[in-house]
């Protein structure tokens, strides 16, 4: 049965939810096959409506917006339609010495009802990847897409509520009034992506009733360039990720940290990079993004202020659109340099010893993203290995995301949990531990003033 329950209150969707979880119907894994087959078709049906809607609210290209939105979705799909069903398996663990006769096995099971907020700067793949593995694992979901982000939230509207009953899943459409509803709720679990300030609102909502979390949040991706790279190459990727959604991408390259006896030559090949994709005027050019409105274009302007402008610079306030900027900041502590930038604009730094670099960075909240650009196998290993950051590149950027097999999210301040593939399935699964004692016989060293007990504990324990 398929309810319509776009005028239901909050509170009576997530109790048809309880209900729904409480049928068991969202567990047998055929159920889940289905349901994932069922939005992959759905998706394929919808992607004219999801392109333009992207259009609409982001000005994303066709290219961009398929391969980082949609393509992205349906390779998750896929890698889940192949995997869930293995690791829905109950898996053996070892036995101990001291439990000689029993079997143990991790069972995964759903949470149960779930939640997931997101954000809008990739309002497609960011609300429907997290729903897939929380599907995969079990459970129902109320999806709340980002408001700033309306063509596409109604296209997930469309996708999503007049094809499922609304105790399984729902999108839920809305700004800070309705996600505070939702989280005034006792769900088994919430997935939340955005800012680090709003993240700090859904823990302490969360906390209310220890309701388990994954907060995948923002802050200063750091970017470092050696002298010892092929500076063409290395800009090109650079820029690729730095401008891919206009830079209003969570793992974007915040700043760049260049080896100052390439920095000029790195700076000209930067400007080469950006002529190529965008032409030598981006802001007229149809597939060069715009910041998503007003107020973030007002942001990400602002901060043309705090440094010298190296390239760029230019702005179009009708279009909300701005010119890829590189700048040099005058003073560290500028906003520049403070707040996670989420635009075109490319503050550039230049070290001499790599030793100043992990200080800054190791000195600062642990970053989402991390890129270094190297040849030199020995500075690979030493900055990923004493550099805390959610994930990263060695000579690419942004790429990481894009792979089922590495799990994504970030660490401190950047975030906790992480999702996609098969983690996607563990975030949305707890992992009940159960131990299958034999009857066959009974060791009675365990039991109270049995004989010799301590001296076989102290034995078989150490
Ligand atoms: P945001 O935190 O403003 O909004 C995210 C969601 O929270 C939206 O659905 C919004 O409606 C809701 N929300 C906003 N204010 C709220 C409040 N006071 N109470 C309850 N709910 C509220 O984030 P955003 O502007 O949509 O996204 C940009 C941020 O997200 C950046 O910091 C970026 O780095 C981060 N981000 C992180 C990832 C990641 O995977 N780690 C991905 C994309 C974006």
């Amino acid at each position: 049965m398929v309810e319509d329950v776009a005028t239901q209150p909050i509170e009576g969707l997530f109790q048809l939810q309880q209900s729904y979880f409480a049928t068991g119907k969202t567990r047998p894994l055929i159920e889940r096959e289905m349901t994932l087959k069922k939005l992959q078709t759905l998706i394929d049906e919808h992607e004219n409506d999801i392109l333009l809607a992207l259009k609409k609210d982001l000005n994303k290209s066709e290219t961009e917006a398929y391969m980082t939105e949609i393509a992205i979705i349906k390779d998750e799909i896929k890698h889940l339609l192949k995997n869930f069903k293995k690791w829905a398996k109950p898996k053996k663990v070892k036995t101990a010495l001291t439990h000689f006769g029993t079997k143990g096995v991790q069972v995964p099971e759903p949470y149960g009802t779930t939640l997931v907020i997101a954000p809008w700067n990739y309002p497609f793949q960011l609300a429907v990847s997290p729903m897939l593995g929380a599907i995969a694992a079990g459970n129902t979901v109320i999806l709340k897409p980002s408001e700033l982000t309306p063509n596409l939230s109604a296209v997930l509207v469309k996708i999503v509520n007049p094809h499922f009953d609304s105790g399984f899943l729902h999108v839920v459409e809305g700004g800070v009034e309705e996600t505070q509803q939702l989280l005034e709720q006792k769900f088994d679990y919430i997935f939340f992506t955005g800012s680090v300030p709003v993240g700090k609102i859904v823990m302490e909502a969360a906390s209310k009733h220890l309701t388990p979390v994954t907060l995948e949040l923002g802050g200063k991706s750091p970017c470092i360039v050696h002298h010892d790279v092929d500076l063409s190459l290395a800009a090109k990727r650079v820029a690729f990720g730095k401008l891919t959604n206009v830079g209003q991408t969570c793992i974007a390259p915040d700043y760049l940290y260049v080896h100052k006896s390439i920095k000029d030559d790195f700076i000209l090949e930067l400007q080469k990079a950006i002529h190529r994709f965008y032409g030598v005027n981006p802001i007229q050019n149809e597939t060069y993004g715009k910041i998503v409105n007003e107020r973030h274009f007002n942001r990400v302007k602002s901060y043309l202020k705090d440094g010298k402008i190296l390239f760029g610079g230019n702005v179009d306030q009708t279009l909300h659109k701005i010119e890829p900027t590189l700048i040099s900041p005058d003073r560290l502590d500028s906003p520049v340099m403070q707040e996670e930038i989420f635009g075109p604009v490319l503050p550039i730094l230049e070290y001499e010893s790599i030793d100043e670099v992990i200080d800054f960075v190791n000195g600062r909240p642990k970053p989402l993203a991390l890129y270094l650009f190297t040849k030199d196998a020995e500075l690979q290993k030493r900055i990923t290995t004493t550099i805390s950051y959610g994930g990263g590149c060695i000579n690419d950027t942004l790429m990481h995301i894009a792979t089922p097999y590495l799990p994504f999210g970030g660490v401190g301040e950047s975030g906790m949990g992480n999702y996609h593939g098969k983690n996607s399935f563990s975030t949305f699964s707890h992992y009940k531990s159960v131990l299958k004692q034999t009857n066959l016989f009974d060791f009675s060293f365990r039991y109270p003033n049995a004989k010799n007990g301590l001296k076989i504990i102290k034995k078989l324990m150490g």
